[in-house]
């Protein structure tokens, strides 16, 4: 049997092939010699009406990762996260040589508020909503505490697609806010790397001050356009994928959490035992005694389902 791969939180469907054929017509008569537009107002344009906001409200990056780089550069200074959470939050600020200040998510990954609002000196605060690697949605309510307190917050929202909860109306009232999403979960584009942001215009133009003219590759962004052209495909494949992860929690909650995302946290490190199956999963070094597991096709989530079936009989 071959090897699965359940490891990256990536979507089990490449493209449709509607989108592929379209995207090798584009190849065909693309003008390589020629740069990009500046600051890609095409695609700009497409995010914009994709999420029902102006262009000034929006900040296409190099995957969201080139957005939290750009975000963490850009505060300067003591940066809060809870964890368990992405670990590239830390990566970057220590690249910076900034401080990183962890108030921990309470034993039900749920947000510790007056912790964070203790931290006087942040400059940044991360909220990641669902969290990765817990699943699970953080309560609106917290979160405008958070914001009320003024300090720039980053509110990773990388799996809104698959969680049902938008939180984009807080833009309306918070200039402290940027909600920042992606193309390389819900979308199938990790391996084009396209991420943006959404907020107030004038915390977007602060930040494209920092981005250079011509920061993105013509293909990337124009595989990009074609995917929110096609949206009802895609919509198609988040059903699946969201049908998928409850037929896997109902199946393994004994061991699991439930999510609000396309993987789920198990409560064991079962990253061996699966590894030895030819399962791969995420191993968490940082999470003792935990694991994560991506939803993937039906066939690859059975395959999982049998190996921890097997295991739960084996602990219990
Ligand atoms: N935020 C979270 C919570 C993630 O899990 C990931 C990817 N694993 C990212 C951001 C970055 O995604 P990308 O750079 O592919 O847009």
């Amino acid at each position: 049997m071959d090897d699965i791969y359940l490891d990256k939180n990536e979507n089990p469907f490449n493209v449709p092939e509607k989108v592929r054929k379209e995207f090798i017509n584009y190849v065909k008569t693309a003008n390589f010699n020629r740069y990009p537009e500046k600051w890609l107002p095409s695609l700009t344009k497409k995010l914009a009406g994709l999420t029902g906001f102006d262009i000034d409200n929006i900040i296409v990056t190099n995957g969201s990762d080139e957005l939290l780089d750009m975000l963490i550069k850009h505060a300067a200074g003591d940066m809060v996260i809870s964890s368990p959470t992405f670990e590239m939050y830390s990566f970057y600020a220590r690249n910076y040589g900034y401080n990183v200040i962890d108030v921990p998510l309470r034993s039900d990954f749920s947000l510790d508020v007056d912790g964070i609002l203790k931290q006087k000196d942040a400059k940044l605060v991360v909220i990641c909503s669902p969290n990765n690697p817990s699943g699970n949605l953080m309560d609106r309510e917290s979160i405008k505490k958070v914001l009320d307190s003024g300090v720039t917050t980053i509110l990773d929202n990388a799996y809104y697609e698959f969680s049902g909860e938008d939180y984009t109306d807080l833009l309306a009232k918070y200039k402290n806010l940027i909600i920042l999403r992606t193309l390389s979960k819900a979308f199938s584009l990790a391996g084009m790397r396209i991420g943006y942001g959404i907020a107030d215009s004038g915390f977007i133009s602060e930040l494209k001050k920092l981005q250079a003219p011509f920061y993105m590759n013509i293909l990337s962004a124009r595989m990009a356009e074609i995917m929110i052209d096609n949206y009802d495909l895609i919509g198609e494949k988040i059903r699946y994928i969201i049908n998928e992860r409850e037929r896997v929690y109902s199946e393994i909650k004994d061991i699991a959490y439930p999510s609000s995302a396309n993987f789920l946290l198990i409560k064991k490190d079962i990253y061996d035992y699966m590894e030895e199956k030819g399962i791969h999963i995420r191993k968490l070094p940082l999470v003792k005694d935990r694991s994560r597991l991506t939803i993937g096709t039906k066939e690859e989530n059975d395959r999982a389902i049998e190996a921890i079936h097997e295991y739960i009989e084996k602990i219990f």
